[in-house]
């Protein structure tokens, strides 16, 4: 099969097809995947954990082609989405619901074993790691579950939000979108989106994710009840404890290119919660059921779409983010 390789650079070639290695594994054929800003971490080298010669990706839908006998959760021929990461659900961490620190996974796929910028892949702990689709629910609706949404609906569970708060979201990035509506969604009553990026801002604006944009030059707020930092810069993090009120929680979403600093003695008396983390993406199927349901929708998202053969050409797009572009769809090569 076809698939992008990462080893020194990435490659766009030939990959032997993937097969069940264990009971629990499932393989699926990749109806659409996303290329994700951790991808790029991985390619300049930001990730630790990251070995070489994997196939990319972790943010996908597909079809179940195959199943090993302990699968039970979904069968041949299912529309699933895909969690980004592997989880055992059994150990210390997964029983918690902290399946990023799973003992036996963790974010493997795309990253220590082959992802999903393929034809197929093997998806470990298949019943942990799919979600089912509803016949209502199109691949495009649901490509982002697994990551993005996951991601944006942990930041927003970190904030710990009441009825009416006032939740901040540093970065209106895919990410920070969908920060914004699972905010929303949990009852924050007023949300504010900040970003370098009018385009952006202007974005969470007309989908309705925003009631206040600002800059950050523009951006005078110090009473956030919560804060969600999607961004990753040494900027964004001071900005995000900064606009904090005191007792307020602030949400590290984001992944950093370098240390960062925790100004204490500034900060002493502001009672700060600060929570980090990559996502526990443990709400995969009530994300799948919000969008069933209508609550939240992501489909505005996909803003360029290319074939599995011009992924390379995706990539490079990426890179450059013009204007406007959010998310691309990788769709098989036809
Ligand atoms: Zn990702
Ligand atoms: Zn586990």
């Amino acid at each position: 099969m076809k698939a992008l390789i990462y080893n020194n650079g990435i490659h766009y070639g030939e990959r032997r097809m993937p097969e069940i290695l264990n009971p629990k594994d499932a393989i699926v054929k990749v109806t659409l995947s996303s290329i994700c800003t951790s991808d790029l971490h991985i390619i300049k080298g930001f990730v630790p954990r990251a070995k070489s010669d994997i196939v990319l990706g972790h943010e996908f839908v597909g079809e179940v082609v195959a199943i090993g006998d302990d699968v039970k959760k979904v069968s041949v021929g299912d529309r699933v989405s895909a969690n980004c990461e592997t989880f055992c659900g059994e150990c210390y961490f997964c029983k918690r619901g902290w399946v990023n620190n799973c003992i036996n996974g963790g974010w493997e796929l795309g990253c220590r074993i082959d992802g999903c910028q393929a034809e197929y892949v093997r998806v470990p702990y298949a019943d942990n790691g799919l979600t089912k689709l509803p016949d209502s629910v199109s691949y495009e609706n649901a490509l982002f579950v697994g990551d993005i949404l996951a991601s944006g609906y942990f930041g927003a569970e970190m904030c710990e939000i009441q009825k009416g708060d006032t939740i901040a979201v540093i970065g209106a990035g895919p990410v920070g979108l969908c920060a914004m509506m699972c905010a929303k969604y949990m009852g924050a009553g007023k949300i504010i989106a900040i970003d370098i990026d009018k385009t952006r801002l202007k974005i969470a604006q007309e989908q309705g994710l925003a009631d206040e944009v600002f800059t950050p030059e523009t951006c005078d707020i110090t009473n956030a009840d919560g804060v969600i930092e999607c961004a990753g810069t040494s900027e964004t993090f001071q900005l995000a404890w900064t606009i904090a009120r005191p007792n307020a929680i602030v949400g590290v979403v984001a992944m950093y290119e370098e240390n960062q600093i925790l100004p204490l003695p500034q900060m002493y008396g502001k009672n700060l919660t600060f929570k980090t983390g990559g996502v526990d993406a443990n709400k995969c199927d009530l994300l799948v059921k919000l969008i069933e349901e209508k609550k939240i929708s992501t489909d505005f998202l996909i803003t360029h779409t290319f074939s599995l053969d011009r992924i390379l050409d995706a990539y490079r797009l990426f890179e450059e983010k013009p204007e406007g572009c959010l998310k691309i769809a990788i769709t098989p090569t036809c």
